[in-house]
């Protein structure tokens, strides 16, 4: 029997950029499922609710079956097992993020062998995008719509 491809693609997404967006979509012809996986940690709210931040994904691939929304609160490695699935996707923008996802992709793998890190290179445009920037503009009344998908209209 062919074993199934599924991923998790885990963060805060506070919010889901355009960056974050094209992780999801260059990844899809990969897999037969996709977690867009909310961390969620009742010390640390984030900026925008987490119902929002959510639905936002949800509606922007609401045409798109192979993309699920969900949201953990544990060890990411334990959701994947949890979920079946057999993947974790990260995006990589900066030397920065390598350092910081090499460090958690080994620790993850020592913890769970089964479940395999994929690192995808971020387009060269996307690569200054992070949600804290986008919080930054949104924050001070600037125009966010160039760095978050279409459809997504922010609001606190
Ligand atoms: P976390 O809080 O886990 O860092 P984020 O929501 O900031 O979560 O990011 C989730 C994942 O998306 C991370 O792997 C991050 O490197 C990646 N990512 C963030 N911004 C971009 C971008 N502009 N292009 C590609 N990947 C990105």
């Amino acid at each position: 029997m062919k074993t199934s491809h599924i991923a998790v693609f885990p963060g805060s997404f506070d919010p889901f950029t355009v960056g974050h967006e094209e992780i999801v979509r260059r990844t899809l012809p990969l897999f037969e499922k996709i977690i867009v996986a909310f961390g969620s940690n009742a010390s640390k709210q984030g900026y925008f609710p987490l119902k929002k931040r959510m639905l936002w994904v949800s509606d922007l691939f609401k045409d798109e079956p192979k993309v699920v929304i969900d949201s953990y609160d544990g060890l990411t490695v334990d959701f994947c097992v949890e979920k079946g699935a057999n993947f974790l996707l990260r995006g990589l923008r900066t030397a920065a993020d390598f350092e910081y996802e090499k460090m958690i992709g080994q620790v993850n793998r020592a913890m769970r062998p089964e479940v395999e890190t994929l690192f995808l290179l971020t387009k060269p445009e996307h690569s200054a995008i992070s949600s804290s920037i986008v919080r930054e503009i949104y924050r001070h009344g600037g125009d966010t719509s160039p760095f978050v998908p279409k459809g997504i209209i922010l609001e606190t």
